[in-house]
């Protein structure tokens, strides 16, 4: 059984939240992370993991941001081996703030191609989520769709959904855009986009969908897995995906992904678990828990994400999406997108 350490991480990193932390100090062969990820994605990997390791694994979950601050404000004292988030934007940003230790070892780097690792180890990617763009099916023709920046051709103009510029993989898209076209025309593509939006921006991928449906807006940018929960609760929605940019860059995808902490006490055993996590057997129950791409490129992905076809990925370093980030900020302020 793993452990899982407190649910109830709250949002400021008290002393109060370390003393209840170390009370529940792990074994020392335990290996304790901290993750963003949701409960449900992990917990029935370190189930396994543990079952073929007799390794145990400790948990504790809750917001990037706060993880990170958490490890930080800890220090040498953290218990945690390895941080797992979401978004390569917070992976690097994580690197940032020094508390990965680099770690690439030729397991990982076999099963885990470059671009989706950060080109100095410290984190990898362990899963694949595409950001590409979705449409109504009863109002856009498949033919009129291309690519991210012809969103923002005057033909969309008050058709268009987006969701916030706030979220991570917005600023991850942009930075992407920025990467493969030069601000110059980033620019061009964000000022048409705000131009064609239809409504404020949502502040979820789902909301955005709905929006679609509603018929509010005609066409919208998603993670495929979002677009993935919808239609296995309403499998008639008039919604399709788009595979943008497959004659250009490819779609931008991101990873969720792991490191292992600077400060770690059982880095062996942290290491044990990322080489594993990377490895098919766990990349298959890894990605399809939430309708995502394994990130291990040897293995296929689960018959529903297989159903919604086969597309070109960007290859963009992801450690670019966060170098790029301010400057994805920056030009989002500057034109106004929300
Ligand atoms: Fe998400």
């Amino acid at each position: 059984m793993n452990k899982k350490l407190s649910i109830a991480l709250s949002l400021m990193v008290s002393t109060l939240a370390l003393g209840s932390i170390t009370q529940i100090q792990a074994a020392t062969d335990d290996v304790t992370v901290y993750s963003s990820r949701k409960e449900h994605l992990i917990q029935p990997l370190f189930e396994q993991f543990t079952k073929q390791t007799g390794i145990e694994v400790n948990y504790l979950t809750g917001s990037g941001g706060d993880l990170i601050e958490r490890l930080k404000l800890e220090g040498e004292n953290t218990p945690a081996d390895m941080f797992m988030t979401v978004d390569a934007g917070d992976l690097w940003y994580a690197g940032t703030q020094d508390i990965f230790q680099p770690v690439a070892t030729e397991v990982i780097k076999s099963n885990i191609p470059s671009y989706l690792r950060d080109p100095n180890g410290l984190w990898t990617g362990l899963s694949v989520r595409a950001r590409t763009i979705v449409y109504s099916t009863e109002r856009v023709k498949e033919s009129d769709l291309s690519t991210y920046g012809d969103l923002a051709s005057s033909k969309w103009n008050k058709k268009l959904c987006l969701r916030t510029s706030k979220k991570i993989y917005t600023k991850s898209l942009v930075a992407s855009i920025i990467h493969n076209k030069g601000v110059d025309a980033a620019s061009e593509i964000i000022d048409g986009w705000v131009n064609n939006l239809a409504a404020v921006p949502n502040a979820k991928d789902s909301h955005v969908m709905d929006a679609i449906l509603a018929g509010q807006c005609d066409v919208g940018i998603v993670n495929t897995y979002y677009f993935g929960r919808l239609i296995e609760k309403n499998p008639e929605a008039p919604l399709k995906l788009f595979w943008a940019n497959q004659d250009t860059s490819g779609v931008h995808v991101n990873v969720s992904g792991a490191g292992i902490t600077k400060n770690a006490s059982n880095p062996a055993g942290a290491t044990q678990l990322l080489e594993w996590l990377s490895s098919a057997e766990a990349q298959a129950i890894y990605g399809s828990l939430n309708k995502e791409y394994p990130a291990n490129q040897n293995i296929d992905s689960d018959d529903v994400v297989s159903s919604w076809g086969e597309f070109k990925q960007d290859r963009m370093n992801l450690s670019i999406a966060g170098e790029l980030q301010a400057d994805a900020v920056k030009l989002m302020q500057r034109l106004g997108y929300k």
